[in-house]
C-alpha cells in the first residue's frame, strides 16, 4: 500500500480526477489517498501562492503527487502552483509522451511516437520579472550547466531504457548564443557518451515546424523549459487532442504526476472532459511506484475503449467513433474493460523496474573569471544615440571607456541608422582599456553617473571564462 497525495484542482480537474481514481482504485491500485486543497480557492482566500504550509509538509511526507490541472488566477500576484511545485520539489524532467491511436482516434500522422523532454525547472519560468523604464519591462531567461547536464542525460537514459533510437535536441542558439548555446553545447557533450543512440539537433522554429508536418521523423526530443511546454501541447493536440497527454515531473526525491492540459474552465462542470490525460499521468505514476501490473490493465482497458470508438467530444468524429460519451461514462466504459486488451492497437506489457536515477551532479573546478568591461543600462527618454553617448562618455575614467551602446539590443552607437526605432532604455557598454577592470573602477563609474543625474537601472559585469569573453556583442556590432 502506498500513500499518496491528491489534488483535485479547479475547472474541469475534480471530474477527471474523480473519474480517473475510480479507473485506478476499481483496477485494485494499492493506493492510500491523503486529499490536499490548492488552487483557485486557496489563491483567492487570500494566499498568492495557492497551497497551504500544511499541504506542503503532506507533499513532502508522501513524495508521491497526483495532481488535477490548476487554474492560475490572471494578473500581478499570483505565481503559478505548477511551477511552484516543479521547482521547490526538484522535479527537474518533465516528460510528456504523445502517440498516435490511428485509426481509431483521427490524427494526420498515424505514426506519430515521440517522447518530449522537458527541462522543468529553469528558463524563462525563472518567473524573474522588471520593468525597468516607463517603456521597458524584462524577464531573465536562467539556463545552469547543472540543469542542462540533468535534463539532457535524463534524456538518454530515457532513451537507452525504452530502446528509443534517437535523441533530438531543439534550441533557439542561432540567437541565444549564451543560454540556449549552453544548453546545445551540454547536449553535445552527453550525446557523445551514447554511441548507440542517434542524436541531432534542430533550430526550434523550424524543428516546430517539421514536427507539426512530419512527427514520425522524431522519437525523443529534449528541450529548455518554455519550448518544452508549447511544443508538447502542439504534439499532443496532434495526436487527437491535447486531453490525450499525460505526464510525469521526476526529482531525486519526489514525482508529480498529471495532464499536459490545464483547467479548461469553460468545459468545467459538464460531464464533458477527456479524463485520458491525466489516466495517462496515473499509470505513469503506477509504474513509478512499481505497481506496474495495475497499471498494465488499466492502459489496456484504455486502449480497448478507445478502439471500442467509445470517446468524449474532443476526439468524438463521425465516421470514426462510435459512440460520444461524458467524462463519467468514459471511465464507466474503461472501468468495465479492465481485463481485457484492444485488439488492434498494441497491448502493453510494463516491467517492473527501478525509475531512471541520475549520478549527483558534481560542481566542476572553477575558471578563471576576469572582469573586462560592463553593461550600463539607462533609463533616458531622448531619442539621440549621439547625445545620450556624449553624456555618458563623460563617465569615462582612466580604464573604462564607452564603447558601444544598443538598444533593445541593436547597436545605435558608434555609427547607428538613424531607421532604427528607439525606446528610453539604453544598454551603454564600458570596457577596459588595458585587459582588464576591477569592481572599484566599476563603482566609481556609477558614482560618477549619479553625480552627473544619469539613471542607471542595472548594471551587468561583463566577464572572461578561462579567457573567453562571455557575453553577447551588440546586434550588428
Ligand atoms: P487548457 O489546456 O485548460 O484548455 C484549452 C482548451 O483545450 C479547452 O478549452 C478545451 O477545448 C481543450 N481541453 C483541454 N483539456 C481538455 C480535456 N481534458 N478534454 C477535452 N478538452 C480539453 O488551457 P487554457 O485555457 O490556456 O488554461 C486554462 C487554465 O489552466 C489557466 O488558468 C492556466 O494557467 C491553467 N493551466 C494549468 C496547467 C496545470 O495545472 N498543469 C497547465 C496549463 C494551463
Amino acid at each position: 500500500m502506498k500513500t499518496i497525495t491528491v489534488a483535485k484542482g479547479d475547472g474541469i480537474g475534480p471530474e477527471i480526477m474523480d473519474a480517473t481514481l475510480e479507473i485506478i482504485m476499481t483496477a485494485g491500485a494499492q493506493l492510500n489517498i491523503e486529499e490536499i486543497e490548492v488552487g483557485e480557492k486557496v489563491y483567492l482566500g487570500g494566499n498568492t501562492s495557492g497551497i497551504s504550509d500544511a499541504s506542503w509538509d503532506i507533499i513532502r511526507k508522501n513524495k508521491i503527487f497526483l495532481k488535477a490541472p490548476i487554474t492560475t488566477p490572471q494578473g500581478k500576484g499570483y505565481k503559478s502552483l505548477n511551477v511552484t511545485t516543479r521547482k521547490f520539489l526538484g522535479l527537474y524532467a518533465n516528460i510528456r509522451p504523445c502517440k498516435s491511436l490511428h485509426p481509431f482516434v483521427a490524427t494526420k500522422h498515424p505514426d506519430m511516437d515521440i517522447v518530449i523532454i522537458r527541462e522543468n525547472e529553469e528558463d524563462l519560468y525563472a518567473g524573474i520579472e522588471h520593468q525597468q523604464t516607463d517603456e521597458v519591462v524584462q524577464c531573465l531567461k536562467l539556463i545552469s550547466r547543472p540543469g542542462c547536464e540533468k535534463i539532457v542525460r535524463y534524456a538518454f537514459e530515457f532513451a537507452k531504457k525504452y530502446n528509443r533510437k534517437k535523441v533530438t535536441c531543439f534550441t533557439k542558439d542561432n540567437i541565444m548564443k549564451q543560454t540556449d548555446g549552453l544548453f546545445h553545447k551540454v547536449f553535445e557533450e552527453i550525446a557523445s557518451e551514447y554511441p548507440d543512440i542517434e542524436n541531432e539537433h534542430w533550430i526550434v522554429d523550424i524543428g516546430a515546424a517539421k514536427m507539426a508536418d512530419t512527427p514520425e521523423v522524431f522519437d525523443v526530443i529534449v528541450m529548455p523549459n518554455l519550448y518544452g511546454d508549447i511544443m508538447s501541447d502542439i504534439a499532443a493536440q496532434i495526436t487527437g487532442s491535447v486531453g490525450l497527454a499525460g505526464s510525469s515531473n521526476i526529482g531525486e526525491e519526489c514525482a508529480m504526476f498529471e495532464a499536459i492540459h490545464g483547467s479548461a474552465p469553460r468545459r468545467a462542470g459538464q460531464n464533458l472532459a477527456n479524463p485520458s490525460g491525466l489516466l495517462q499521468g496515473a499509470i505513469m505514476m503506477l509504474i513509478h511506484i512499481g505497481q506496474t501490473e495495475i497499471a498494465e490493465k488499466v492502459q489496456n482497458a484504455w486502449l480497448k475503449t478507445i478502439e471500442d470508438g467509445i470517446h468524449t467530444y474532443d476526439i468524438y468524429k463521425e465516421g470514426v467513433s462510435n459512440k460520444k460519451v461524458g467524462t463519467r461514462e468514459f471511465a464507466q466504459e474503461v472501468i468495465n474493460n479492465l481485463g481485457k486488451a484492444p485488439k488492434t492497437l498494441n497491448t502493453v506489457s510494463y516491467d517492473n523496474e527501478n525509475p531512471i536515477q541520475l549520478p549527483k551532479y558534481k560542481r566542476k573546478p572553477l575558471a578563471k573569471k576576469e572582469l573586462l568591461g560592463v553593461d550600463v543600462f539607462v533609463h533616458w527618454e531622448g531619442t539621440e544615440a549621439n547625445a545620450i553617448a556624449k553624456k555618458l562618455e563623460a563617465l569615462n575614467n582612466g580604464n573604462l571607456h564607452l564603447s558601444m551602446i544598443t538598444n533593445r539590443g541593436i547597436k545605435v552607437w558608434p555609427n547607428g541608422f538613424d531607421e532604427t526605432f528607439c525606446t528610453d532604455h539604453w544598454r551603454c557598454r564600458f570596457s577596459a582599456q588595458k585587459d582588464n577592470t576591477t569592481k572599484e573602477q566599476v563603482v566609481q563609474l556609477l558614482s560618477d553617473a549619479i553625480t552627473k543625474d544619469i539613471d542607471v537601472i542595472k548594471t551587468e559585469n561583463l566577464y572572461a571564462f578561462d579567457g573567453t569573453p562571455s557575453f553577447s556583442l551588440g546586434q550588428g556590432q
